[in-house]
């Protein structure tokens, strides 16, 4: 593949983050994320046109917490144009990683595709000491150009691992290792540009995916209200109340929540809201009826699926359907 002739083309897609951040203070701890454009990122790695012949494009410039519908809408546009072009091998998306696993999920379910798509990130701006954004570059680049990364679904890489985009999660504020894949682990390990996979993702995704391609239209309101010792009714209320179509309990444990929480949950789900609990403690994973009568109440479980995941996969589901049991069968695939 090192032969220049024989480099496979692949679009990379910009959104902004760390990895395109520059420090803001003289201590090196503030910065505005999206500061550097994606051709100064790839400037920074010439390395990477030994790997592949790289097409660029600037979809947005945001730090990943202003990630919203409509960026996501674009960015599956943009990656869909570029899949479904014969002379592309792959998709390279730089993200921030607030909400990488959102964007990545998201992304795993809505592009119909078996090509490789593979967002990346870092955690300290492109201007720190250390800045871990060019080996992640690099090391991104080198996995969407590998013919074995095809038919895995989204995949994230960074700190020279590769993550399913299904199962990772952001666990630290700061490291370099913050993403980990607390069930089903790695999909792989890529060390300087080499990959070595483990297996292959078991759940359904990308070219088998019944939301892919992305159908035009928004997506519905899901809300996620989080749980705790004490907690009361009123923001599950308040969520019913601002319209939303679902809702996904963070809840303690396996997904439990207090027994007023409880009632409004019930309340909701009477009322025609999809409820579904989810844990919060990062791990795990929450089944039906262990402490709660999902089958009386009519509420769905998310099973491995965090809050944040839970509501991507709620959000298409929605458009589906809005039966209990239904919206469960997608969680068991999905
Ligand atoms: N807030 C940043 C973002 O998600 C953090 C990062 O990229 O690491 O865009």
């Amino acid at each position: 593949m090192n032969n220049s002739n024989l480099r496979p083309r692949l679009r990379l897609l910009a959104t902004g983050g760390t990895i395109a951040g520059a420090q803001t203070s003289g201590d090196g701890r503030g910065y505005t994320a999206g500061a550097f454009s994606i051709a100064d990122l790839v400037a920074a790695v010439p390395q990477i046109a030994a790997l592949a012949e790289l097409t660029v494009e600037q979809v947005a410039r945001i730090g990943s917490q202003d990630m919203n519908e409509g960026v996501w809408r674009q960015l599956a546009g943009r990656a869909q144009a570029a899949l479904d072009d014969p002379g592309i091998a792959g998709v390279v998306i730089t993200h921030g990683t607030d909400t990488m696993e959102e964007t990545g999920y998201f992304l795993n379910l809505v592009l119909k595709t078996a090509k490789p798509v593979v967002l990346v990130g870092a955690m300290r701006p492109a201007t720190a000491i250390s800045a871990d954004g060019p080996m992640n570059l690099y090391n991104a680049v080198a996995v969407a150009a590998a013919p074995e990364s095809a038919g895995r679904g989204v995949l994230v890489v960074a700190n020279d691992e590769i993550h399913f985009a299904r199962e990772v999660a952001k666990t630290n504020t700061t490291q370099v290792g913050t993403f980990k894949s607390p069930n089903r682990g790695l999909a792989g390990l890529i060390h300087s540009g080499r990959l070595h996979y483990f297996g292959p993702t078991v759940r359904r995704h990308t070219a088998a995916s019944e939301f892919a391609p992305l159908a035009a239209g928004g997506l519905p309101r899901v809300d996620i209200v989080y749980a705790h010792a004490g907690m009361g009714r009123e923001l599950i209320d308040a969520a019913v109340s601002a319209g939303a179509r679902g809702v996904v309990i963070a809840g303690v444990g396996d997904g439990n929540m207090p027994a007023a929480a409880l009632a409004a949950c019930t309340a909701a789900a009477r009322a025609g809201v999809a409820v579904v609990r989810s844990s919060r403690t990062g791990g795990g994973l929450v089944e039906r009826n262990i402490e709660v009568d999902d089958d009386a109440a009519g509420f769905v479980s998310a099973e491995e699926l965090n809050p944040q995941k839970a509501r991507v996969l709620l959000m298409l589901g929605l458009g589906r359907t809005r039966e209990a049991g239904a919206l469960q069968e997608l969680f068991r695939v999905y």
